[in-house]
């Protein structure tokens, strides 16, 4: 027998329409790229949304097109982000941080027909714009004034052509299995691939990070969104947002300690998102900067990190800075992103930091909606013991069924479980801890050492900037770990001292076989280490010669 419910499509039109109906007046503030602070609201952003699909509507973009964007995070991002999705077409957010070639190559990949993009990037789209065949025309996110000089076929001015457009425009409705938005993976390896969400993964994603044991985003926070726009929707936020009615800070391009702590203090910020380099540069800035009175009145009590693991310092000074909670999350662009999120159960509550911090330290426990397991090498489910390493899959919603094109083949099992490529172990109530990503594991005498494991323990030291740990190559081990240190500025300490601080903390087998101090560690364009560029250069240490100027 059938339930006798609607069946209304979900589509991100629902959300936009929630907000502009219920929380217009709701703010939206943004650095622009011009440099100061733009107040709009969510009942401006949905008419400049709907402005936008008519401007779609008359350069003939039909329904399925991707429309690429090239942009910080602003309120103009945020119109284009509601008027493509909502109008049909596809928002191809591109990461102007990867190689020029990279982002000509996802671009062309994704045959977008117009690129949004901010002037800022002016000259990464001349130089690109001649080997982009598809793209139809340039969208410059400016007034007239501030329009760049460029040599682009069919330059136009975004605030010229949303002054010729109304604001009446009807969404349509449509299959909520129409593809809304496509990001591509960072691509450590090989070319990016493209993920395509859809209307019903986006809205569902949403409602998830709108629960209480996640993100619990509601109409009285004010979220400082760090992750970039560009980076798997900005976490998927800026739609969760939209269907609650929160209050939306928008930071532009402006990611210094000073910019950051001015909008947490003067747009009363509850919630902020952003990866651990973000946190970790506002805390010096803020101890540089500050004394302990400037802090009073602050509101951010929440507060989320991911991409990469969180290190103990920062849950530390969240918590002694601000007072405010980490939920330590993980995800990953083929799952929309959220997998995990560091929200505590009733056995935590009432505890100190240094009680909780264990719970905290580990990459957050399952959400309802993404299904997430740990395998063995015969894909066999492994018990959650917080002890058995293995390869995490996941399924759900809001997880992929195989990449944009059908780039890298069947991803999916029968089941539908996708591989992720990290290695991680699991407890009984869905805490997992990731020991690395498949490719970064080392294996010494058989036995894993987890490189994010020394990673960490290395950057609680004092003197340590940032630190990778990669395998290197071993006649009797196999492999064997190499600790890569970049030190503070002016900071002084040795590879005996080093070794000394983590010689109490880690079995003696883990210990780093040498500690390398280096200039600075290579970094992809969302921030993580590129540990395949240091295997390369370091893959062969322990078997150079001692005492040569290389080693
Ligand atoms: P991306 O698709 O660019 O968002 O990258 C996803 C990858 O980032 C994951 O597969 C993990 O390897 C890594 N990652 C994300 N969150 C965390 C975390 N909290 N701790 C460690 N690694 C993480």
């Amino acid at each position: 027998m059938l339930g006798l419910m609607q069946q209304r499509p979900l589509l991100i039109s629902s959300l936009l329409d929630y907000a502009e109906r219920y929380h217009a007046g709701r703010e939206i503030v943004s650095r622009s790229v011009e440099g100061p602070l733009h107040r709009s609201n969510w009942g401006t952003i949905a008419r400049r949304a709907k402005q936008v699909a008519n401007l779609l509507q008359r350069l003939d973009v039909a329904r399925g097109e991707r429309i690429a964007t090239l942009a910080w995070n602003h309120n103009r991002h945020l119109e284009i982000y509601f008027g493509v999705t909502c109008s049909g077409a596809v928002l191809h957010t591109v990461n102007p941080r990867l190689f020029p070639e990279q982002v000509r190559f996802i671009i062309d990949d994704a045959e977008s027909s117009y690129m949004f993009f901010d002037v800022t990037f002016a000259a990464l789209v001349e130089q690109l714009a001649p080997r982009l065949p598809n793209v139809r025309g340039y969208v410059a996110l400016c007034a007239r004034e501030a329009m760049p000089s460029i040599d682009v076929p069919n330059l136009l001015c975004y605030e010229d052509l949303l002054a010729a457009e109304t604001g009446d425009h009807a969404w349509p409705s449509f299959d909520e299995d129409l593809a809304s938005a496509l990001c591509y993976t960072s691509g450590t390896t090989g070319n990016p691939k493209g993920v395509l969400q859809s209307h019903r993964s986006a809205v569902l994603h949403s409602l998830a990070l709108m629960s209480a044991d996640t993100m619990a985003i509601s109409a009285r926070e004010s979220l400082l969104l760090c992750a970039p726009l560009f980076h798997v929707n900005c976490w998927g936020i800026p739609f969760a947002a939209a269907g609650t009615g929160a209050k939306l800070v928008l930071p532009g391009m402006k990611l210094d300690g000073a910019s950051l702590f001015e909008l947490i203090r003067d747009e009363a910020v509850t919630f902020c998102g952003a990866v651990p380099t973000v946190w970790l540069n506002l805390f010096a800035w803020m101890e540089a900067n500050l004394n302990t009175t400037d802090q009073r009145g602050l509101k951010l009590r929440r507060v989320l990190s991911g991409g990469t693991a969180v290190p103990r310092v920062v849950i530390e000074k969240a918590h002694n800075y601000f007072g405010a909670t980490m939920l330590h999350a993980w995800g990953m662009t083929e799952m929309s992103p959220l997998g995990t999120c560091g929200s505590l159960l009733a056995q935590h509550v009432g505890m100190n930091l240094d009680e909780r911090m264990p719970v905290h330290l580990k990459q957050g426990r399952t959400i309802y909606g993404a299904e997430v397991r740990i395998v063995d090498d015969d894909g066999h489910e492994l018990p959650r013991d917080g002890r058995s390493v293995g390869e995490i899959q996941v399924r759900g919603p809001w997880v992929l069924s195989g990449y944009f094109k059908g780039a890298g083949g069947k991803v999916v099992d029968e089941d539908g479980w996708f591989r992720t490529g990290d290695v991680a172990h699991m407890d009984a109530d869905g805490f997992i801890t990731i020991t690395d990503r498949a490719k970064d594991v080392i294996k010494s005498g058989g036995e894993w050492i987890s490189s994010i494991e020394l990673e960490n323990l290395a950057v609680s030291h004092p003197a340590v900037l940032e630190a990778a740990v990669v395998a290197t190559r071993h006649p009797r081990w196999q492999e064997r770990p190499l600790l890569l240190v970049h030190r503070k500025q002016g900071a002084e300490v040795s590879k005996e001292e080093l070794l000394a601080f983590l010689s109490d903390k880690i079995a003696k087998w883990w210990l780093p076989d040498d500690v390398v101090f280096v200039e600075e560690l290579p970094h992809t364009a969302t921030g993580k280490v590129l540990k395949t560029r240091l295997r390369e250069e370091y893959g062969d240490w322990l078997e150079r010669p001692a005492g040569t100027t290389s080693r």
